[in-house]
């Protein structure tokens, strides 16, 4: 299978519609209620007006420093407040980090998370940090940091650094947050991806399903993400990994097809970014992550932890996307996006596949647009 090429003639048509900053409530649940097919259809439908439908973003997580956190996230083992029998672990050496880095870009990876427990870096280990990510940078991957909470200063300084993408998760919807943290607002998070934006980087921000929540913060928390300003363009997520000995080791299992319904939402309403496909994915079968790509996720994490919970192994990844003609997306859409470019999107227009998909996907839009008029105004 041969990588595509970015070119002018790559330019999304006429007929793609321009991204939306204004979803209301209804649309979106309207989206939520569609026939499962439906709702796949349409997702798979606006995901190949902007991306190659059989690639998928590659990147890798990195534990930076583990545990100890002094927040109090329901979800998360890494909370000092709760007895998960994490080992906690101090800062790593840049040298470990840059180590961990080349080991990724040498498995496919083209982007290389770096993730510390932490409220908010301290001004102390920001220098090493910034060592971290320029030690990345010049290997040629793309970096992106998830530290906790970071103001103005933080901000430009990781930006001036090279940082890419920072991670900050909105979790849920704002009506549902105050039941997963108390020692941070949701306000908080907010300026916190407007402090990123401010300095530049782009932002990588999504939430977690499977929390107790219900239908309607699923819907809240996309319009939050979708009404942004700019469109997060990386959107994580992720099932809940419950962990024995936090506060939801013991929540009911989510129905997989709610999961699957929260990624094709994701991708109608934010067309153009990378949907990640995060955390859970150890506990879902190959069928389920199939109908994942085919709902529009088209990122991963790679390796064999994601912070401190399992993933599958990156063998087995390599052997599903073969299973699934998928290939990871090359690194020329890396070099492509530095330019300012977009050369994920339509690239298989180098096969022809543009060409026999278009049509159709327009007069399935249209049909659907006129069973579900709320959807309309997002496609015509
Ligand atoms: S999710 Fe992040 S901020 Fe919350 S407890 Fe875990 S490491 Fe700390």
């Amino acid at each position: 299978m041969s990588s595509a090429k970015p070119s002018s003639s790559n330019a999304p048509s006429s007929n793609v519609p321009s991204l939306r900053h204004d979803w209301m409530r209804d649309e979106v649940s309207a989206l939520f209620a569609l026939p499962f097919n439906d709702l796949l259809f349409q997702a798979q439908t606006v995901h190949r007006q902007h991306f190659n439908p059989n690639q998928v973003q590659v990147s890798t997580l990195c534990s930076i420093k583990t545990g100890a956190c002094p927040e109090d996230c329901k979800y998360c083992p890494q909370s000092a407040r709760y007895d998960t029998g994490l080992e906690k672990e101090k800062l790593m050496q840049v040298d470990a980090v840059i180590e961990e880095a080349k080991a990724a870009k040498s498995s496919g990876a083209t982007r290389f998370c770096m993730g510390a427990a932490w409220r908010s870096p301290k001004n102390k280990d920001l220098p090493y940090v910034v060592e971290m990510v320029k030690g990345v940078k010049a290997l040629g991957l793309e970096t992106c940091m998830t530290l906790g909470m970071l103001d103005d200063k933080q901000s430009s300084e990781l930006a001036a650094a090279g940082l890419d993408y920072y991670n900050h998760n909105l979790d849920t919807s704002k009506e549902y947050y105050g039941d997963i943290i108390t020692t941070r607002t949701y306000d908080d998070r907010l300026n916190t991806l407007q402090n990123v934006r401010d300095a530049g980087m782009k932002v990588c921000s999504g939430g977690i399903v499977g929390m107790g929540e219900g239908e309607q913060d699923r819907v809240g928390l996309l319009i939050q993400l979708a009404n942004m300003p700019a469109h997060p363009e990386s959107v994580p997520i992720n099932m809940l990994v419950r962990v024995e000995g936090t506060p939801f080791e013991a929540l009911d299992d989510l129905d997989s097809f709610d999961f699957i319904r929260t990624i094709a939402v994701a991708r109608i309403i934010m067309p153009k970014s990378h949907v990640r496909l995060s955390a859970g994915r150890e506990e879902m079968n190959e069928q389920m992550q199939a109908m994942a790509f085919f709902a529009g996720a088209n990122s991963i994490f790679y390796g064999e932890k994601l912070l401190t919970t399992a993933n599958p192994e990156a063998d087995k990844d390599k052997q599903l996307f073969k299973r699934l003609g998928i290939e990871p997306e090359p690194y020329s859409a890396v070099e492509d996006r530095r330019e300012g470019g977009n050369a994920s999107a339509v690239s298989n227009v180098s096969n022809g596949a543009v060409e026999i998909f278009e049509p159709t996907a327009k007069e399935a839009i249209q049909q659907t647009a006129q069973a579900t008029p709320l959807f309309y105004n997002a496609v015509s």
